[in-house]
């Protein structure tokens, strides 16, 4: 029989961690005890978290960008940029991350379960095809997208709801048509990419979609835009697998942003996701841990997503 709502994650995150670092291991944490406290989460599935191998980095990275984890890493650690940190575990993390992100993908695809959560750090949607930045590592969901490809999905349509723009996801699926993202990011803010010009190449023009919204931006708005801008090109896309990259630094109480999204939008979006993949791919979506540095905000967020896909 198939699941409903299968979940995922990386136990040995905790060895990312840098002091003071807002992206930390207690983000995951929270979530999972909000797992554990609500009975019908708690009794949801678990995937097993399968070692992550070099091959995978390397769907959607130049094997420098691949040496510079794993260089920084063996010589025990340190800083990419002034955000982002590497620990002498980190890059073993990162490659289990996206090894969970991957299985992930192939366990939706392959029909073991309609829908998956994987509960994962370090984040993946500024990672570039030749830089980690913005506190990622890999391209977690970048790398779900061809593990999905690689199981039989052709269209794939990424939906990023992180606040901020993941440039990284972008610059991979720029010139690709078989790969659809859409972002609503809070701008001008951190990366400073994201501009509704920005459409995708010549060859790809249309699939990417990006629907920059200002500061103090409203719960209402934001899902206003979401259902005017992102669900018709999606609809138009009509993709056979969907991936969210699943941030919550939008929630009003985010410390790193500013607009002003409640516990119930992440609800309301998990609906609007799962009417779009029921119409298009008989309910298929896979979420990927983005952002999110409210611990009680991220663990409400992500419980009321997952009480929408169980159901
Ligand atoms: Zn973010």
């Amino acid at each position: 029989m198939t699941a409903a709502l299968s979940l995922i994650r990386n136990d040995d995150q905790s060895a990312h961690a840098s002091p003071g670092h807002p992206e930390r291991p207690d983000r995951v944490v929270a979530i999972l005890e909000g797992i554990a406290a609500d009975q019908q989460l708690a009794a949801l599935p678990w995937l097993d978290a399968p070692v992550g191998r070099r091959a995978l980095p390397r769907l959607v990275h130049s094997e420098e960008e691949v040496r510079r984890v794993e260089g920084l890493a063996v010589k025990g650690g340190g800083w990419f940029d002034p955000d982002t940190y590497c620990t002498e575990d980190s890059y073993v993390v990162a490659l289990n991350a996206a090894a969970c992100a991957s299985r992930a993908a192939e366990a939706v695809i392959q029909g073991e379960t309609r829908s998956a959560f994987a509960v994962i750090r370090p984040p993946g949607h500024h990672a570039t095809p030749n830089l980690p930045m913005g506190f990622c590592l890999f391209n977690n969901a970048a790398i779900a997208v061809r593990a999905a490809q690689n199981a039989g999905a052709t269209r794939v349509a990424i939906l990023d709801i992180d606040v901020h723009h993941g440039n990284g996801t972008q610059d991979i699926f720029y010139a690709d048509s078989s790969v659809l993202y859409a972002s609503l990011h809070q701008f001008p803010w951190y990366p400073g990419t994201g501009h509704a010009s920005d459409r995708g190449d010549p060859g790809a023009s249309g699939t990417t979609v990006n629907v920059p919204v200002a500061t103090g931006t409203s719960a209402a708005r934001w899902l206003e835009l979401f259902d005017d801008v992102v669900l018709p090109a999606v609809d138009a896309f009509d993709p056979e697998f969907v991936v969210v990259s699943a941030g919550f630094d939008a929630h009003r109480d985010d410390p790193l942003a500013e607009l002003r999204l409640e516990d119930a939008t992440y609800s309301a979006i998990a609906e609007r996701v799962r009417t779009l993949a029921d119409a298009h791919c008989e309910g298929r979506s896979l979420w990927l841990l983005e952002g999110g540095y409210d611990l009680r905000a991220i663990a409400a967020s992500v419980a009321g997503c997952l009480h929408v896909l169980a159901a």
